[in-house]
């Protein structure tokens, strides 16, 4: 399949920043320059701006995203969200194993996986996160541990629930570090998280499906990235905070 014929997504993670009242502000300022986007949008936002960021993007072409999502329908469970409550207030999308809840919340594969199956259950896109440490990269293990990764994240995963998946590759030594992979690096991960995903499900599942880079992607280097043959998208956390550095990525992204 040709990659045109995939769906190009740039998500914006804007991690603990914004309240809600700058959260309205961003995004207005985004909207008018996003607006004749050819490729999908969205913005990924802390669990208290969900309700501004969905007011605000209201009628846009931008879908609202949370940054994680806790694996159980309710309970016992002080300070998580679950994925029911997102989607009972109209969110479409979340991030599932970001390198900082893995590195910080001690986030581990298996729950990465209980959490992609808890927001599939309740129709949210998710917006999977993988990618090595620098240590691994230097090791030559950055293949094996991404794949390792992909295949633990989607045990029980349904070919037909991989429509609502996306894989991020974000290598973490690339995260908020002003270090980008090569188009090369970036390219040649994503195919192997391709490859993967045509041995777990079949060869069009992994035509199909859309895998974004991330990892200081920004408005200088997004051509490059974005026009690699297995990066269908970007996965943006500086750069998505400032609406012309978001909308001039958004734009590569659309010609690509
Ligand atoms: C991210 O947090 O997913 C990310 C890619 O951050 P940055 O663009 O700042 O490296």
């Amino acid at each position: 399949m040709n990659k045109q014929l995939r769906k190009t997504v740039i998500a914006g993670n804007w991690k603990m920043n914004k309240t809600p009242q700058e959260t309205t502000q961003l995004i207005e300022e985004i909207k008018p320059l996003v607006a004749n986007a050819s490729c999908d949008i969205v913005v990924c936002v802390p669990y208290i701006d969900l309700h501004a960021a969905l007011e605000a993007t209201k009628g846009s072409n931008i879908y609202v995203g949370a940054e994680n999502c806790h694996w159980e329908q309710n309970g016992a469970f002080t300070g998580e969200i679950s994925a029911a409550m997102l989607s009972a207030i109209g969110v479409h999308y979340v991030i599932i194993g970001h390198s900082e809840r893995r590195t910080y919340f001690g986030e581990t594969d298996v729950t990465v996986n209980q959490r992609v199956r808890a927001a599939l259950k309740e129709g949210l896109t998710v917006i999977l996160c993988v990618g090595e440490y620098l240590e691994q990269r230097e090791q030559g293990v950055t293949d094996e541990l991404v794949a390792m990764q992909v295949k633990i994240a989607l045990g029980g995963v349904s070919k037909e629930d991989l429509n609502n998946i996306i894989i991020a590759y974000e290598p973490v030594w690339a995260i908020g570090t002003g270090k980008t992979a090569t188009a090369q690096q970036a390219n040649e991960v994503c195919a192997v998280i391709r490859k993967t995903v045509a041995e777990l499900y079949c060869e069009n599942c992994a035509n199909a499906i859309t895998i974004q880079y991330g990892g200081s992607m920004n408005a200088k280097n997004a051509d490059e990235l974005l026009s690699q043959p297995d990066v269908d998208g970007g996965l943006i956390g500086g750069a998505s905070l400032k609406a012309p550095d978001f909308a001039a990525i958004v734009a590569a992204a659309s010609k690509s």
